[in-house]
């Protein structure tokens, strides 16, 4: 754990550290008594960064010199990381031959053991040990037969099992199996005293059964989890002495780094060797939560007695810094932006690190601030392996095989290479999808007919046809790995990476290498599992984030490291940014940087509401305060990086590699579109020579009037097609955003002779813009998801969430057209629309569907008591109003308005999702812009706005402001401005991305 009393400069240093090592000071006897310490138990405690690890280290090569075989000594760290770190100085440090060395992560160490010994466990001898990601897809496998009735699904049952099965393996490593929690859930059931509690015994029984279900699933595959090598080992010892003393006689010295994370279930293990030979010498490091407590008190309990040394002195005295940052976006922003100057200035990319609490959903922000500069940038983490854009595109073409209709993954399949698609096309594609009501592979077919389509075009889609429909004919015939390791190599995916200069491209390479080891993994599950199955479970898994936890994650050269915080332990950087962490999270860390350590953190949480520092931000900052720091405000920018000529002149010259590779290949096999492709890598080109004439322009000339010149003189070199390009190319008006000249850079996108997507903007009749409250909200929140929903329109089948808000909307709606004449009769009316919607909407009986009913019908219960209360009067329904704002057309329609005894009216919005928290409500546009739409549209002056959250029968009034129209006004004006100028930045953020259903397409929601 970071401490708060070491922020401040220590008192005494050993030293520089020669390349992250830590001089052993030979004056610090407690260092020297470690180091020589021969026989017995000893605990070495101390703070992050006082050098333990290399104290184990360095006993070992002391026990090697005076006469100990390195291969006795058995050296266990809690991670992966710390152990090749242990491993890689040992082997530095040893003088002479040796055998392997037993260094290693508790889990390779465990099943090693247990491998060896898998007779005498009673194991088959090559049982599986399966990760978290492949017993969710076992589990997936076996839904309908899981006892999951009082566990919450909501649409996302491999959410729900992720965290199912995180809750089973924390169990296991305390230890408590499915009869010891069923036992202590009906004792908690026994004991209830309410409804509420017998529910909760009722759920964890249930839970309980899931969990032996899960265990038997396992067994019967002839697997173990992670947590059963420990439970597997300790019974063994326990039953086996002659193993145990085997054990013990082999490893007559036992090591233990970070003793502070190691389970009950390990810990375990280690009692029984220290039962036969008490040689253990542990690491602990204190402060660290309850971790340390619950570790110290096994060693005293355990090893009476023992010896102890007490590091005090750190190696490591990072200058801090503190940011406030007012969104995730301005975060990871001034992250990019401060790694850019640390990269200029000298410091190597891989000695940089981004910690964040959950790369799958954080990640994506910095990733795209990371890219937005050009700078390579590596995250790891479980589901890193599905950010990455080549092992995107291997997915997007394995769902659209699998599923025609996944247009997402369609429209990423022809929008990457090697077909490579233009928006524009893909805009009219997904047009022609819409109104023939086909899926986008009938939409391709129809397109090669269509005179809507330049030949170049024609040809792209012929291309994406002919890899589509060849992939197809096989996909049934094949393994789910045969096929993914040709879809590979067929659709080109290896060989389009391989010219890239970055150094990203081994990691992209073995990316595409591990999915398709996932495929293998899957057919040795399922062996006569189909494709579509594997497809199915790599959905599933990239969803619930439980991707590829257990797969080696190496450094990348040359990229900065993005990672967990609970992954960065035992590892160390020169400079470390640490974002908005929550406090438990603190403890994980250690102490991970040498120079410099920003402790980030957001002024508002996820829902908007104000968010305070974490206690330990607040008592760093405090500590810090006494040396003169202060906190950094960092706000968003809104049009990319402030110093984007450098960045962008470097991101542009990687694509002018790629641009003329590609065209080289091209002019050695001519096609049609040859000469497009040769004159777009020399459009490129000149691009590159602008940004290069820009950044070098000696005075303050105004960056519009820099360009108007440049783009005069490369117009007399230019030939008529390259010039094509150039006008075609959104560089222009980028580079004008960067400096925030906004109308500057709409009357240059306005100027081009064809605006790609003008033809495309959601228009009425008079070609005016049209726009509603969701749509307004949608670009608001993300303008890259409103172009993938609105001018692209690309199709997309609702959830069972949509579906259900869908239904309960429509039995509301005609319930209140047709009330029923009896009062009385009110709720059973009520259920039955209900009940004829349900069926005739295609809802089944999964216990995810038979879940969204019984919370229909209690809802609806709770909806007809407000009802028969309340003192409004519906007195329209589904009522659309359109109005102009400017040039705009805003329109949209109420879901009910009610005649309130007053005479005034109440505009109701029904909610089935998420409530809005109280700042949103403060903020709330969509009902002040409901109350303008009754004033302009229906004459109706004065009403309120409300929002209905029927499952919870809760109506929420929505606050009226006097500058409420002027605030609507001004956002439809901005954007509308925004839209036509096609401004359709991405802006990431986790809440928003991790519903949103284009991540797959997304560019910022890849690493
Ligand atoms: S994933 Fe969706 S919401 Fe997130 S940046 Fe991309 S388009 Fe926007």
């Amino acid at each position: 754990m970071l401490e708060v009393a070491s922020l401040r400069r220590p008192s005494a240093s050993l030293g520089a550290m020669p390349e992250g090592h830590p001089a052993i000071d030979t004056a610090d006897t407690a260092r020297e008594r470690a180091i020589g310490h021969e026989a017995g138990p000893l605990l070495i405690a101390g703070a992050p960064g006082t050098g333990k690890t290399e104290l184990l280290a360095r006993r070992l090569g002391r026990l090697a010199a005076t006469g100990t075989r390195p291969e006795s000594v058995l050296t266990i760290a809690s991670r992966q990381a710390t152990a090749g770190r242990l491993r890689e100085r040992c082997e530095a440090l040893l003088e002479g031959s040796f055998e392997e060395l037993w260094i290693g992560s508790w889990d390779a160490i465990g099943e090693r053991l247990l491998r060896e010994h898998s007779e005498e466990a009673g194991l088959e001898p090559f049982f599986d040990v399966l990760g978290r990601a492949e017993r969710l897809a076992m589990l997936l496998d076996r839904l309908d037969r899981l006892p999951l009735r009082r566990h919450e699904i909501r649409g996302n049952p491999a959410g729900l099992l992720a965290r199912l099965l995180a809750r089973i393996d924390g169990l296991k490593a305390e230890r408590v199996g499915p009869t010891t929690l069923s036992e202590r859930a009906q004792a908690e059931a026994s004991a209830a005293v309410d409804e509420a509690g017998r529910e909760a015994a009722r759920r964890e029984l249930e839970f309980a059964e899931l969990y032996a279900t899960h265990d038997r699933v396992l067994s019967e595959s002839g697997s173990l989890d992670r947590g059963d090598v420990f439970l597997a080992l300790d019974c063994l010892l326990i039953e086996r002495p002659d193993v145990r003393r085997r054990i013990a006689e082999r490893f007559g010295q036992v090591m233990v780094d970070e003793l502070e994370e190691t389970t009950p279930a390990q810990r375990a293990v280690l009692e029984s060797l220290a039962g036969e030979d008490p040689n253990q010498v542990v690491a602990l490091e204190i402060d660290a939560g309850e971790g340390s407590a619950a570790a110290e008190a096994w060693f005293d309990a355990v090893h009476p007695g023992g010896e102890r040394i007490l590091l005090e002195d750190r190696f490591r005295d990072p200058k801090l810094g503190f940011w406030r940052c007012t969104n995730e976006r301005a975060q990871a922003q001034a992250v990019a932006r401060a790694v850019e100057h640390l990269v200029a200035s000298g410091t190597a990319a891989e000695e940089i690190c981004v910690l964040v609490d959950d790369p799958a959903k954080q990640g994506g922000a910095v990733a795209a601030a990371m890219e937005e500069r050009g700078i390579p940038f590596h995250l790891s983490g479980p589901t890193a392996l599905f950010q990455r854009p080549e092992v995107r595109d291997a997915i997007a073409w394995l769902r659209v095989l699998a599923d025609p209709d996944d247009s997402p993954a369609a429209a990423r399949a022809l929008t990457r290479p090697p077909v490579e698609l233009r928006s524009g096309d893909l805009a009219r594609l997904t047009t022609i999808a819409r109104r023939r009501k086909q899926d986008m592979v009938a939409a391709c077919e129809a397109a090669l007919d269509s005179p809507q389509f330049q030949p170049e075009a024609r040809e792209r889609i012929g291309t994406f046809l002919r890899l589509y429909n060849a992939a197809a004919a096989v996909m049934e015939e094949r393994r789910a790995d045969v096929f993914v390791r040709r879809l590979i190599e067929q659709v080109g995916l290896r060989r389009q990476r391989l010219f890239a200069a970055q150094p990203e491209v081994a990691q992209r390479l073995l990316g595409l290498s591990r999915l398709a080891e996932l495929a293998t993994a899957c057919t040795r599950r399922e062996p006569h599992g189909l494709t579509r199955a594997f497809v199915a479970y790599l959905s599933a898994v990239a969803e619930a984030g439980t991707g590829d936890e257990d797969a080696e994650q190496p450094r990348s050269p040359g990229a900065v490291n993005g990672m967990a915080a609970g992954a960065v332990k035992g590892l160390g950087f020169d400079h470390v940014f640490v974002l908005d962490l929550e406090e438990g999270e603190w403890e994980r860390i250690g102490w991970p940087a040498r120079s410099g350590l920003v402790l980030s953190r957001l002024t508002r949480g996820a829902g908007g509401e104000a968010a305070r520092p974490s206690r330990f931000y607040e008592r760093a900052l405090e500590a810090a305060a006494a040396d003169g720091a202060t906190e950094e405000l960092h706000e968003e920018e809104m049009f990319g990086p402030a110093e984007g000529l450098h960045a962008t002149y470097r991101a542009l010259r990687e694509q002018v590699l790629e641009a003329s590779w590609r065209a080289g290949r091209e002019l050695s096999e001519p096609r049609l579109d040859t000469a497009i492709d040769v004159n777009r890598a020399i459009a490129r080109y000149l691009e590159l020579l602008k940004l290069a004439a820009l950044a070098q322009r000696p005075g303050d000339e105004p960056t519009a009037e820099a360009i108007e010149a440049v783009n005069g003189l490369l117009r007399q070199v230019a030939t008529p097609e390259q010039q094509a390009e150039l006008d075609a190319s959104s560089l222009d008006a980028y580079l004008l955003d960067s400096e925030r000249e906004r109308g500057r850079r709409l009357d240059l996108v306005a100027a081009r002779e064809e605006p790609s997507l003008a033809a495309f903007l959601p228009r009425r009749g008079d070609g005016k813009l049209s726009l509603s409250a969701s749509d307004l909200s949608l670009y608001l929140t993300c303008p890259l998801k409103y172009k993938f929903a609105r001018v692209f329109g690309i199709p997309q089948e609702p959830t069972i969430n949509q579906r259900f808000g869908i239904l309960f909307h429509n039995v509301l709606e005609r319930f209140h057209k047709e009330p029923p004449e009896n009062p009385e009769e009110g709720l059973r009316v009520l259920n039955r629309l209900f009940e004829a919607g349900w069926r005739r909407t295609g809802f089944g009986s999964t216990d995810d569907e038979l879940q969204f009913r019984d919370r229909a019908r209690e809802a609806l219960r709770l909806y007809w008591e407000n009802e028969r209360e309340s003192e409004g009067e519906p007195v329209w329904l589904e009522k659309k109003f359109d109005f102009k704002v400017g040039d705009h057309h805003v329109r949209g329609r109420v879901d009910r308005v009610d005649r309130l005894p007053d005479g005034d009216y109440e505009l109701i919005d029904y909610k089935t999702g998420e409530r809005k928290s109280e700042e949103d409500l403060d903020d709330d546009l969509q009902l002040a812009l409901y109350r303008m739409a009754a004033r302009e549209a229906w004459g109706i002056e004065s009403s309120t706005g409300s929002y209905y959250y029927v499952l919870d029968g809760d109506k929420v009034v929505a606050p009226t402001k006097p500058d409420d129209a002027e605030r609507v006004e001004r956002t439809v004006l901005q954007v509308g401005e925004g839209i036509l100028g096609q401004d359709f930045e991405p802006r990431p953020s986790p809440t928003v991305c991790s519903w949103c259903d284009y991540r797959l397409i997304c560019p910022a929601a890849e690493a």
